[in-house]
């Protein structure tokens, strides 16, 4: 068991037109936070106000950004969810306090859903060993009708309930995605489906709860046994419309109804809050049913999930009440406990499960061949083939209720017959009943006598999957009041309330409790209104049957179109069998190529070894050369040593000679007469 997480955060002060300085408060009271995780109405002059002091997981000011709040509230909720835990966060506060700011952020400031988004894919990419589908919905609750916001033809669509699936809206698209990106736009289309309204309060004031949300499913890598188990988890990121004060939006008409419908459903909500903030043994019947917000968010409320809250509020002075009733509604919040576990399923519920095997085929032909074409066909195909089973699960229900109708009408169709043969033999007269009883025992116990004519004790609907009650019943819930109400922690006993039933029970129920038969009736009336009714009963049956061969139709096409997309599959199948074989080919050829390149290599390499075994026998000649080369110029040298010297000792020799030779020449001249 765990806590929900709760926060309180304030947004900064809007400046009234023409008026900055009210942006202050500028009035006697004003709140007040401490430490981060307390927050105190002050009254100026007196200092803190009795029973207006409270305390949460985290208070956040003005100046607190979506980073934030994100870190704080919200990752390691993202981070459980993609280990296999349930989670939700969501907004809530009056209209204009910064639900949508706080879920959506700015371009500058992303929120909560753009952070979770990118998160999920993030941490599933880190996640090495394991492997991931992750599908995403988008839906509103507009007026108690739920809208599928991805595509227009989804409207008013229903919630069921299995054992497989848990509670579950039937028909809602959804879309296998693989990167943040793509989740981005269709968001973004989601968006522009969304139903906005002017108020005087918020000019985008959003009119619907919105609930966006991701699906995840992961298995363990490289585990093709059937019998693995797959982590399922459904991650829930709600943007609630905001409660409103009636006399300050100054709401009128279709705004008034659609105030009504807001105010109700967050009503409900937080009925069901504090009676999950009572004492267990205390507690009783926790209203889920009542509408459909807290039906479809149940598992978040006191279930099997991981729950954060971000509670909004308007610091100004004029939103004090409102502020004080988001904090109280906080406060019984911040005393509920869930109970999250990891939801491993071994059925073929998951549907990582039920495409394990054509993943595996198409990740084996993909490997090798890093085609992104190739990828977007996969999810392409993923996509379709999952399209084309939810529409036959809707198909499927469809008939199934189709056929109930026609049971009842044909056991009905039996009775009138039964009884006009009856009629026909007996005559029945008032005189042989004595008292009212016994006259009402004849009656359908629905036709009974009702002060107001129309109304049923909820309690004997609360079974039923689809009811909701009829806001006309309640036409005070937009008033003024509501909002202290609701959060003063008065608890709406809708038990004791009269409410119609819906829609579906009503027919039903008319049909139920149509006028008992007065018992002075004459026989032949009686017989004329029988057969009536009774051609009319075959009527319908007709019909029935009619509508039963449409859907018949209806589904053979979808087969149809199943078989053309399993020929698609084949078709693709055998384009990435040609691609794979064609790469393989190429791979072939590259391995020869490789082959011959790698002979010519170890050839040229030998030649190679060759050459420097030759060049290392030249370079020694070379050296041995040099060698010889040096004793000679060494010789030389020598040589021409010796060579000069002789030729000194010739010369000296010569100028000897030449000197002897001048004085015997002078000599024979002194001695000639
Ligand atoms: P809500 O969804 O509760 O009706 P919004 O989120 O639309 O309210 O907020 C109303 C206005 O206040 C918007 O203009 C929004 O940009 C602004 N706002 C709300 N919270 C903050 C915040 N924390 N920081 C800055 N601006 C904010
Ligand atoms: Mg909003």
């Amino acid at each position: 068991m765990e806590k929900i997480s709760v926060a309180v955060r304030f947004r900064p002060p809007i400046p009234a037109a023409g008026d900055p300085s009210s942006c202050s408060g500028g009035g006697d009271r004003e709140w007040r936070i401490d430490n981060g995780s307390r927050v105190s109405l002050l009254h100026r002059a007196a200092g803190p106000v009795p029973g207006a002091s409270f305390a949460f997981d985290h208070v956040f000011d003005g100046a607190t950004t979506n980073e934030q709040v994100y870190a704080a509230l919200v990752k390691a909720l993202i981070h459980s969810a993609v280990d296999g835990f349930n989670g939700t966060a969501f907004a809530y506060g009056q209209t204009s306090s910064g639900k949508t700011f706080t879920m959506n952020g700015s371009d500058t400031d992303p929120g909560i859903i753009p952070r979770a988004v990118r998160d999920v894919f993030n941490t599933a990419r880190q996640a090495e060993d394991r492997e991931f589908l992750i599908r995403v919905s988008y839906m509103e609750i507009y007026n108690e009708e739920i809208n599928d916001l991805l595509t227009l033809e989804g409207q008013k669509l229903r919630i069921h309930e299995s054992l497989e699936r848990g509670v579950y809206v039937a028909g809602l698209r959804e879309e296998i995605v693989n990167s943040a990106e793509q989740v981005f736009e269709l968001l973004q289309l989601g968006e522009a489906n969304r139903h906005f309204g002017e108020t005087n309060m918020n000019v985008r004031s959003s009119r619907s709860h919105t609930i966006f949300r991701m699906v995840i499913e992961s298995s363990a890598k490289n585990q093709v046994d059937s019998g693995d188990a797959i982590r399922v988890s459904v991650l829930n990121l709600v943007d609630l419309a905001g409660s409103e004060r009636i006399i300050k939006t100054g709401a009128e008409g279709i705004r008034l109804n659609e105030g009504k419908h807001i105010n109700k459903s967050l009503m409900i909500l937080g009925n069901v809050i504090n009676k999950l903030s009572e004492n267990g043994k205390q507690r009783g019947h926790i209203p889920y049913r009542d509408s459909k917000l807290t039906r479809i968010l149940q598992p978040a409320l006191g279930g099997n999930a991981k729950t954060s809250i971000i509670c909004t509020a308007a610091p100004e002075e004029i939103h004090i009440e409102e502020t004080r009733g988001t904090l109280q509604f906080a406060s019984r919040a911040k005393c509920v406990s869930n109970c999250a576990q990891v939801n491993e399923i071994l059925t073929d519920a998951a549907l990582l499960k039920r495409q394990k095997v054509e993943i595996e085929e198409l990740r084996k032909k993909l490997q090798g061949s890093h085609s992104e074409g190739l990828e977007q066909v996969v999810l392409k195909l993923r996509n379709d083939m999952h399209k084309s089973e939810l529409e036959r699960d809707r198909l499927a229900m469809e008939l199934e209720e189709e056929r109930k109708v026609r049971e009842t009408l044909e056991y009905r169709l039996a009775e009138q017959q039964k009884k006009l043969e009856d009629i026909g033999s007996t005559s029945i007269s008032a005189d042989k009943f004595t008292d009212a009883t016994q006259l009402d025992t004849l009656k359908t116990p629905d036709s009974k006598y009702a002060p107001d004519g129309f109304v049923a004790c909820r309690l004997r609907y609360s079974n039923d999957v689809e009811f909701s009650p009829v806001p006309e019943t309640l036409d005070n819930v937009a008033d003024e009041d509501l909002w202290a109400r609701l959060n003063k922690g008065c608890i709406t006993d809708l038990d004791m309330l009269e409410m119609t039933p819906g829609l579906k029970r009503e027919e039903s129920m008319l049909q139920d409790t149509e006028p008992a038969v007065p018992l002075e009736e004459p026989t032949e009336e009686k017989c004329q209104r029988l057969e009536k009714d009774c051609t009319s009963d075959r009527q319908q049956l007709e019909d029935l049957k009619e509508r039963c061969m449409t859907l018949e139709k209806e589904r053979d096409l979808l087969r149809e179109e199943n078989s053309s997309l399993q020929q698609e599959l084949c078709k693709s199948r055998q384009e990435a069998g040609c691609l794979i074989a064609e790469k393989q080919e190429q791979l072939e050829e590259s391995r020869t190529k490789c082959a011959e390149l790698e002979k010519e290599l170890s050839r040229s390499r030998q030649e190679a070894d060759c050459l420097a075994k030759e060049k290392l026998e030249l370079v020694g000649e070379l050296g041995a050369e040099k060698q010889k080369m040096e004793e000679l110029r060494q010789d030389i040298r020598v040589i021409s040593r010796a060579f000069s010297h002789r030729e000194g000792q010739l010369t000296s020799l010569y100028s000897k000679s030449k000197a002897i030779v001048e004085h015997c020449k002078a000599s024979q001249v002194a001695t000639l007469p």
